[in-house]
């Protein structure tokens, strides 16, 4: 099996390059995040994720975390001490506000961390990232006193958190949940209820887990609109914070699952359990709005990190195993010898550089929108947030299936044994379209919510960002014109399929639901060939000047994966064009 190694060269150059981790350094309050601060402390997290975390992958998914009979969870092998070794080198804590002992760093340099940390362990990452969620929702709607006594431990990871949504009626429609909150005396609440599939919650890294639950308070309307959220954590803290009783909820069972295995997926019973309140009660759904963008992003972002570890273990297979002879060949080739093999590898290495493009703007968009001085950027990246955030989860997270496929088809029969890990990945990756809302879910945002922002406005305004990015690439001339001129054919057909479900989505809007998930591909089709036309001009301007430390393979690389996706890749667009504009006739007219 492959070791995985942080690729801090395509990190770099996107931060500095196709992104301006430079600008967001310029911030009030980022001042400490300069470049070669970032560089510093991702090459330094890199290194320990890859030391630390990534030999546990596989002892992860052999071992499976596990229920003991007296409600205890027991991770596999190895995950407390590295856990531990995390806390201590003070990981869990760079994006957020140093008031609650934060590093004070953007959130692109925290996603950009999280990259590296899901490529080298999926199934531990999940841990801090849903503790990640809990914290977003705490820092923007719990009580200064809850933000004290729970933020702090949980961003320097002593206590983890959860997010309780699920039930068995209610998944995607979150909005039909049964628990209850019912007032106590004291003030606080007391919560009944089963939640399922609550990732880790229940397990043996750390003294406290802080659940948040979505509840229904007495009388609440039905619906998302009677929802609330409350803090209930599974041990209730005396007057002076020290851990006290333990609170009334119990992990009842944990699932056997096709990957992830390390993860603890757990159904929550709550009985009676001792809950208090985040804001105001039947605000919970417009609170977890406030965090989705972020959650959605760190899923989307398990694409790439499994694309990417995926890519390396193929490159190396690849590159050893021996198998027929090349064209011209006089002994056994190493299979990255054929071109059908290159085809798989270089079609993997082009779409994760789109995809760290998306994921890294789309985080540095949700970093301006709260943090540049200038009123009009903080609007136009917010929008440009939320429209990206989908494209990010549902495109993002439907190439990790298929890179981690392709990584799997580049070892052949080795690939569908289980000990060279490969398919690992494949198994692990494939959660990842359908939580955090299921990619059909996110298409449905899509067109239903982020199309019509400003009547078409916000598309509008990605869509002209893109054809001066084309316009830019043809008056650069030569092969940058031709990468131009790709850029603008696709253009046209997103422009039509774009306005297509606008018009026709206000007349049926089953119109819009049935080319929903077309064009979301479609947009993160274009959306990736964007960012590698950008990211040509880049490497064209640095090999112009003095290459900024890169070598001139690295620049001449940049151009030939950009080339091969704007040549190969970006014409597919046009023809998901039908799909998105055929409307629902023959999807209601089918007998299934
Ligand atoms: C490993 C794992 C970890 C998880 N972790 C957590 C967690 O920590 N906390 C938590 O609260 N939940 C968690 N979940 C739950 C997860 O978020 C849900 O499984 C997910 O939201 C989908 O809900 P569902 O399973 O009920 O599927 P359903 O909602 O039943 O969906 C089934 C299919 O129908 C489609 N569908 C449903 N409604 C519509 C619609 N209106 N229009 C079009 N298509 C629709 C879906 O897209 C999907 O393809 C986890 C799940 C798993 C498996």
């Amino acid at each position: 099996m492959s070791d995985y190694r942080a690729p801090l060269e395509d990190m770099r150059f996107v931060l500095e390059h196709v992104v301006d981790i430079a600008g967001l350094a310029a911030l009030d309050g980022f001042e400490h995040a300069d470049p070669e601060t970032v560089l510093g402390l991702l090459e330094e997290s890199g290194r320990f994720f890859s030391e630390q975390f990534a030999p546990l992958n596989r002892v992860g998914d052999v071992q499976h975390s596990r229920r003991n009979d007296d409600g205890s969870v027991t991770t596999p092998e190895g995950f407390a001490k590295a856990y531990t070794r995390y806390v201590d080198a003070g990981w869990p804590a760079v994006p957020f506000p140093p008031e609650y002992g934060g590093g004070g760093f953007p959130w692109l340099v925290g996603v950009a961390m999280q990259e590296t940390m899901t490529a080298a362990n999926m199934g531990l990452s999940l841990c801090p990232l849903l503790t990640q969620g809990a914290i977003d929702m705490l820092l923007h709607h719990g009580s200064e006193d809850q933000r004290e006594t729970y933020v702090t431990k949980m961003v320097s990871g002593e206590w983890t958190g959860t997010m309780n949504l699920t039930e068995s009626q209610a998944g995607s429609d979150v909005g039909a949940l049964t628990t209850r909150a019912v007032p106590a005396d004291d003030g606080s609440w007391r919560i009944t209820g089963q939640k399922i599939f609550i990732t880790y919650g229940e397990h043996d890294l750390v003294d406290n887990i802080v659940h948040l639950v979505l509840a229904r308070v007495p009388d609440a309307p039905p619906g998302t609109k009677g929802i609330s959220c409350f803090i209930v954590p599974k041990f209730l803290l005396g007057d002076d914070g020290a851990l006290g009783e333990r609170n009334a909820l119990e992990c009842v069972s944990i699932e056997h699952k096709l990957g992830i295995n390390a993860s603890p997926t757990c159904v929550m019973a709550y009985e009676d359990a001792v809950g208090y309140l985040i804001g105001e009660p039947n605000q919970g759904m417009r609170y977890m709005f406030t965090m989705m963008n972020t959650a959605r992003l760190s899923v989307g972002l398990e694409g790439l990190a499994i694309g990417e570890r995926a890519y390396q273990q193929a490159v190396a297979y690849a590159t050893e195993r021996t198998q027929g002879r090349a064209l011209g060949a006089k002994s056994a080739s190493a299979i990255i010898e054929h071109a059908d093999v290159r085809r798989m590898l270089l079609t993997m290495k082009a779409k994760i550089e789109a995809l760290r493009g998306l994921a890294y703007l789309n985080a540095e968009s949700i970093d301006l929108s709260k943090h540049s001085d200038d009123e009009a950027v903080r609007q136009a990246r917010d929008e440009l947030a939320d429209l990206l955030t989908p494209i990010s989860k549902g495109w993002g997270t439907d190439l990790g299936c298929e890179l981690a496929s392709i990584a799997v088809q580049v070892h052949g029969g080795m690939g569908f044994i289980e000990e060279t890990g490969v398919a690992q990945h494949y198994r692990d990756i494939r959660i990842a379209p359908i939580y955090e809302g299921t990619n059909g879910i996110q298409a449905i945002d899509l067109v239903g919510r982020k199309l019509p922002m400003r009547d078409g406005g916000v598309i509008g305004d990605l869509l002209d960002e893109m054809a001066a990015t084309a316009d830019d690439a043809a008056e650069a001339g030569g092969e940058l014109a031709e990468l131009g001129t790709r850029l603008t054919d696709a253009l046209d057909s997103l422009r039509e399929a774009t306005t297509w479900l606008l018009t026709n989505g206000r007349t049926d809007p089953n119109n819009a639901l049935a080319g929903a998930t077309p064009y979301l591909e479609m947009l993160g089709v274009v959306t990736g060939g964007w960012i590698l036309v950008r990211s040509a001009l880049a490497a064209e301007r640095l090999r112009a000047g003095d290459g900024d430390g890169f070598s001139d393979d690295f620049l001449d690389q940049k151009l030939v994966t950009a080339r091969f996706y704007a040549t190969q890749l970006l014409p597919q667009a046009a023809g998901l064009l039908p799909a998105v504009t055929a409307g629902p006739a023959d999807l209601f007219a089918a007998a299934l």
